[in-house]
């Protein structure tokens, strides 16, 4: 099944690389708006005490339950690949806000995905190390309250236990500022660590891109997914190194499940 959806993939993209992405209505990542974005600064500075990304470090408080990940529901969806200028890759739907219906549940509300996105090295850190992928998962509430999951990539260079999707996505990123269509769905679950191994962090952070809101939830899982060294390079030689570097904890509190 996920050979299949691979083959496809590859070649509907070369077809439909020429499409447009409409400027208006696209979704907002988890950063600021598309034009605040500059490349491969890693030097972002703002005044806030509860910035991200951090480095998650002992002491890890045990998650209440009220905080905890209730649920996440990612039906597959046909994905629109967009290059936002060289910079940044968000993958959404083609209708509109919410992603296919797409959510999770904290606490009995529903935050609905609006994008997801990829951050070379990684921007969290653990115990001071940090990968070199992340990618994020961004959702709101109809309250407009922001929760993004984090999921670390790391490269490896035997194909055993690679991530079929992510390899299948990446060959499919436009080259220029425009998007892309494939003729077949995609799973995001597939993007996440595999179900027994769903460990997370969890803290009140910000964006990590101008303006830097605070408020923001993030769940960051502990079990990164898997990229051939060889794709990831080849990822990187098409965008840019782009992360923030990891911000002060300033007494936060980080939560583990
Ligand atoms: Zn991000």
């Amino acid at each position: 099944m996920k050979l299949k959806w691979f083959k496809v993939l590859l070649f509907t993209s070369v077809l439909s690389a020429t499409v447009v992405w409409p400027v208006t209505g696209a979704p907002v990542g988890e950063r600021g708006s598309p034009q605040a974005i500059s490349a491969s600064s890693v030097s972002f500075s703002s005044s806030g005490t509860s910035q991200s990304p951090i480095d998650f470090v002992n002491p890890l408080t045990t998650i209440p339950t009220n905080k905890e990940i209730q649920s996440i529901y990612y039906p597959a969806f046909l994905p629109e690949i967009k290059n936002n200028g060289g910079h940044e890759i968000s993958v959404t739907d083609n209708l509109s806000f919410p992603v296919s219906g797409s959510k999770i549940t904290i606490n009995g509300v529903d935050y609905k995905l609006s994008e997801f996105h990829f951050h070379t090295k990684s921007e969290h850190h653990v115990n001071g190390t940090e990968y070199p992928m992340e990618i994020h998962f961004k959702h709101n509430n109809s309250s407009g309250q922001n929760v993004v999951i984090g999921v670390f990539v790391e490269s490896v260079t035997s194909p055993t236990n690679v991530n079929e999707t992510l390899t299948a996505l990446f060959d499919t990123i436009p080259l220029t500022n425009e998007s892309v269509t494939p003729a077949s769905s995609i799973d995001l679950n597939r993007l996440l660590p595999s179900v027994d191994s769903r460990n997370y962090y969890h803290y009140s952070g910000s964006l990590t891109t101008p303006p830097y809101t605070e408020g923001i939830e993030w769940y960051v899982f502990k079990t990164p997914i898997k990229i051939l060294k060889a794709d990831l390079d080849k990822y990187i030689a098409k965008f840019p190194r782009y992360e923030r570097l990891p911000q002060d904890l300033n007494g936060r509190t980080i939560f583990y499940k």
